[in-house]
């Protein structure tokens, strides 16, 4: 079956060919990007994204940060962070936290999990058109490298005050900053398309 698609700027209408791995159509018209080949696209998001639920659950699991001041010693995970900003009465300070590291990545993880896997074994999610939707409605509010450059200001003006040690939950929210970044860029939404067409048909 002929397949087309519409340059997303301009509208004009193309027929989608094949293309040699790793190369870009652009629109005959305007020159924007009308799809790219990615190589192994659905492989390579569901390694990333297997990989990031790995560092979320690390990320939740570990210390965030240990004060030393004075001889003592307090260790914080995320949590409990956000749970002492609440008890500070900083609730919308608290909230954001809560979005920016906990619901925000957690839902993007989930979504891409629901739709890719089932995918893997030649099967189509449910709702796919939904988690898809969401998933792109939840990337525009992923913050958390906002938030990890405010624990950084913060960490370099606390450190003349006490000793700051960062735990290994710092170090996985971290990577886990890069790996939803590189996972939402390996997706290929043209595989996206060919599911859903292929569950409307059936
Ligand atoms: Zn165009």
């Amino acid at each position: 079956m002929e397949h087309r698609i519409a340059c997303h700027d301009c509208d004009l209408l193309h027929e989608v060919r094949p293309l040699p791995p790793g190369s870009v159509a652009l629109c005959s018209r305007c020159g924007s990007v009308l799809y790219r080949h990615k190589r192994n696209p659905l492989d390579r998001t569901l390694a990333l994204a297997l990989t990031g639920m790995i560092l979320f659950i690390l990320a939740n699991s570990f210390p965030f940060l240990a004060i030393k001041s004075a001889g003592l010693t307090r260790a914080t995970t995320l949590i409990s962070g956000i749970a002492e900003l609440h008890r500070q009465e900083m609730n919308l300070v608290a909230l954001l936290v809560l979005a920016t590291t906990l619901v925000v990545p957690l839902l993007e993880l989930c979504a891409l999990l629901y739709i890719f896997l089932p995918m893997k074994v030649g099967r189509t999610s449910r709702h796919m058109a939904m988690a898809w939707r969401c998933l792109s409605k939840v990337r525009a509010w992923s913050m958390m490298e906002v938030f990890m450059l405010a624990i950084l200001v913060a960490l370099v003006k606390l450190s003349g005050m006490a000793t700051i040690v960062p735990g290994v939950s710092v170090y996985a929210f971290a990577a886990l900053i890069f790996v939803l970044a590189a996972a939402s860029n390996s997706i290929d939404p043209q595989l996206i398309w060919d599911n859903l067409e292929k569950s409307w048909r059936r």
